[in-house]
């Protein structure tokens, strides 16, 4: 091994922890460094090969789940975020693979550019969200990995790899969501559009008015989301298109209401509530009553309306089913809910679920591949150094979701492991082929990995 390179790139102490944004997984990498451009990932791969040492690439950290933690080297990206290119006439930009999402709006708006949707946070890199299959909404907008056009990682073995639909094209479909498992990314190209402005409209509903038109809602506009929350019939419904650049801004926060009640006195109520369960309907009431009971409409840059504010730490779980399983899948988890409730032992949801949809995708290990998706998330608050009940709510919620084929996201932590990846995925083995093809040696190799990407047995045989 490398020490004099890894001493030079180290950019924390040594043996200092790393813990995830929610704090939820945390891990002591023997070596954080920071590489400044491609040669020198190449070097440290290779190097790490040499020394029997395993690789991980961290974005921002933000993936509630182990997939970014290892021991052994831990390779921070911030320092790759360059623009390296942009194509005016083509919508496209080229940039290395560390940039934040946030810089990267910026970056594009410079270039009168923007991404097509993008989820809640602009708080990760580009390589860590498409890693993952990082998701917004609408029925027509694809997940982040789907806007790559092509890309370019180094493999286990040292070798720098250029990959696109008309160039190794299986490379291409594996690697836009690849979990960190077959290379460090260090550049892709985005497919982006003119930058645009988005025209959000907010309205509260219930649950059976939305199911029972699902199918309407969804097409209502170009993005939509929902929220229902838990122990009532409460929701919300968010629609938002784009409009005229000129359109003057408006801001739909309120000091008061989301400041002041929704973060500080909300997040009293909820840890009051860790002690006192029973509390938790009427503060799902009350919740929706002053924050979401009003129609609200705002005017921003796409990419501020798409992004909201999701509060304090949180235990998340989150899967994709097949559109024309949404409803039934809701409506299941909603009947789940109400018998916990009617048992005085029975399992309290805190957090409103929430209902985002994704156009069907190539991309072999996305969990919209070759289907359009209704992504349906689960949260639970996470009060510091107070553990709460949430894994009942869990085990039921999966259930739920596989009954109805629903792939996990990736980010998350969830239970679906090796063999039932297997059969939900129709590429799945193709990937696995791949992996093994493009890492020989394990370089990209953690636990996530294992559990969910290599064969429980290694005796048995390979596909
Ligand atoms: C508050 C919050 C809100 C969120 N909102 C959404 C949402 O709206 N929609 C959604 O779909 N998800 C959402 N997520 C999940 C988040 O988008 C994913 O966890 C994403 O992967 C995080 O990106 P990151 O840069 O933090 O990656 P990390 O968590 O640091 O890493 C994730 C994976 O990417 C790999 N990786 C990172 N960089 C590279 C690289 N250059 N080359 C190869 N592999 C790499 C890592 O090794 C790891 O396997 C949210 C998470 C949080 C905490």
């Amino acid at each position: 091994m490398d020490s004099a390179l890894f001493e030079r790139l180290q950019c924390r102490r040594r043996g200092a922890r790393f813990r995830n944004w929610a704090g939820t997984f945390q891990c002591q990498p023997a070596w954080h460094l920071a590489p400044t451009s491609e040669q020198v990932v190449i070097a440290i791969v290779c190097a790490a090969r040499r020394g029997g040492l395993t690789v991980k690439a961290v974005g921002s950290g933000h993936s509630p789940s182990d997939i970014a933690c290892t021991d052994s080297v831990m390779l921070n990206m911030d320092k790759m975020c360059r623009v390296l290119a942009h194509d005016a006439a083509r919508c496209t930009a080229t940039v290395e693979a560390g940039i934040r999402l946030r810089d990267l709006h910026t970056a594009l708006a410079q270039r009168g550019l923007a991404l097509s949707a993008v989820g809640s946070i602009s708080d990760q890199s580009i390589g860590g969200a498409i890693a993952t299959a990082t998701h917004g909404t609408g029925l027509a907008y694809g997940d982040l990995s789907s806007a790559i056009t092509a890309l370019v990682l180094v493999d286990g073995t040292g070798a720098r790899r250029e990959c696109s639909a008309e160039a190794d094209r299986d490379l291409f479909d594996a690697a836009r969501c690849s979990l960190g498992a077959l290379g460090i990314i260090t550049q892709v190209t985005i497919q982006c559009e003119p930058a645009f402005m988005l025209r959000a409209v907010q309205t509260p509903t219930t649950l059976d008015a939305v199911l029972d038109d699902l199918d309407g809602v969804v097409q209502s506009a170009e993005h939509v989301r929902l929220w229902w929350f838990p122990h009532t019939d409460h929701a919300v419904v968010w629609r938002a298109n784009r409009t005229r650049a000129d359109t003057p801004r408006q801001s739909p926060e309120s000091l008061v209401r989301d400041r002041l009640y929704g973060f500080h006195v909300y997040q009293l109520q909820l840890y009051k509530a860790r002690f006192a369960p029973d509390d938790i309907p009427a503060l799902a009431h009350e919740h929706f009553a002053r924050r979401f009971d009003r129609r609200l409409e705002w005017v921003d840059d796409g990419f501020r309306v798409f992004n909201f504010d999701c509060l304090f730490p949180q235990y998340v779980n989150e899967w994709a089913v097949p559109l024309d399983r949404a409803a039934a899948a809701l409506r299941q988890l909603r009947a789940w809910v109400d018998a916990q409730q009617q048992d005085p032992r029975g399992a309290r949801v805190h957090f409103p679920v929430e209902v985002r949809f994704v156009r069907e995708s190539t991309v072999w290990l996305s969990p919209a591949y070759r289907r359009a998706v209704c992504y349906i998330g689960v949260i639970m608050y996470r009060p510091y150094r107070t553990p709460v009940p949430y894994k009942r709510y869990w085990r039921a919620f999966e259930d739920i979701m596989r009954a109805h084929h629903g792939r996990p996201h990736w980010a998350k932590a969830h239970t679906m492991l090796y063999p039932e990846l297997l059969a939900a995925y129709p590429r799945f083995a193709d990937f696995v082929r791949l992996r093994e093809a493009c890492d020989p040696d394990g370089v990209f190799v953690n636990d996530y990995i294992r559990r969910h990407l290599i064969p429980p047995d290694p005796a048995q045989p390979r596909l």
